[in-house]
This record gives C-alpha cells, structure tokens and sequence, in this order.
C-alpha cells in the first residue's frame, strides 16, 4: 500500500511504500508521546526505505543526529550503528518519521502524518506502558492487548497473524 504523508504547513511531503500499513500499535514511551503523540502515545508504521521519496527534504531535519535531509536518503549517517532519527519539519514542528539504522531497510512513518486511508485495526497493542505518564488511561478489554515493554512480535509477524500483511510471502 503506497502511504502519503506530510506535515502541517506542507512544506515537506513524501510517500512510502508500506506492506504492514495498519495503525495497531500504540507506544507510551517519553520518546514516542513527547514528540510524536500527546495523547499520550505515538503510532509507528511500518515503510519501506528503499521507497521513500521526499519532497521538501530541505525544510526537514533529524532530531537526535542533526542532519538535513536528501531528495532520497533521509539524512542517515555513515557509521552510527544504533541512533534512530527522528525526522520533523523545522517550519511547523510536525514529527515525519522515524528511522533506525539497525533496520536500515525500513522507515516508519508516523501515523498523524500519514493523508491516505488507513485500515482500521482489528486489535490495539499497547507497548512500553512501564513509561507511560501516569494521566493516561489505556483502554482495555476485548480488542485490546499490552505490554509493559516492547512485543516479541515484530510489526511484520503481527500482520502475518492477522492476514494483513502486503508484501512479499
Ligand atoms: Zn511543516
Ligand atoms: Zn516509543
């Protein structure tokens, strides 16, 4: 499912070709919520890298490793094996994606930015509740499964479970 995303003022935009595109995962991290999500979490998608084309990179920027980003390329640094970058727009302060060079083949794009349709989840996982800030209340119940950490189950693997998943058998 190719994802369209972009950030408020518009100056940056991009699209990613995604094979586990469902917005199931929600993480309390101080990462995720901080920069990503004040409700009080954030929502990763999983993208293919190598698929990424940005538009606008100019106005983008990486948090944790500063670094402008390219046309193709999203400004990952040689030689910083474990640092993800979290890529914002410097005009409006939208949080894009993020990317982690240990996963060098994937991007995830942050669910608020996407403009296409997503699916709808058939169940909501809630992870790193161990972070969580203490105001938020985590819905429970039928449909809903948690964490106090991260999963085992990857992005992938969870969409295979729910035959859901877009790429390659
Ligand atoms: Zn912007
Ligand atoms: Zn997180």
């Amino acid at each position: 499912m190719k994802l369209d995303g972009s950030c408020h003022c518009g100056k940056v935009r991009f699209s990613v070709e995604s094979y586990g595109p469902v917005p199931y995962m929600r993480c309390y991290c101080s990462i995720c919520r901080k920069t990503a999500g004040s409700g009080g979490y954030g929502i990763n998608l999983s993208g293919q890298f190598d698929t990424l084309r940005i538009h606008g990179g100019e106005h983008a920027k990486s948090y944790q490793v500063e670094k402008r980003l390219t046309e193709h390329g999203a400004g990952a640094p040689e030689g910083e094996p474990s640092s993800a970058l979290r890529a914002y727009c410097v005009a409006c302060g939208t949080a894009l994606w993020v990317y982690s060079p240990e996963w060098p083949e994937l991007v995830h794009p942050f669910a608020g930015v996407i403009d296409t349709e997503l699916p709808t989840p058939p169940e909501t996982v809630h992870i790193m509740l161990d972070y969580k800030a203490p105001w938020v209340e985590v819905p429970s119940g039928a449909g809903h499964t948690h964490f106090p950490a991260y999963p085992e189950e990857s992005l992938e693997a969870w969409h295979r479970r729910h035959g859901l998943w877009e790429g390659p058998e």
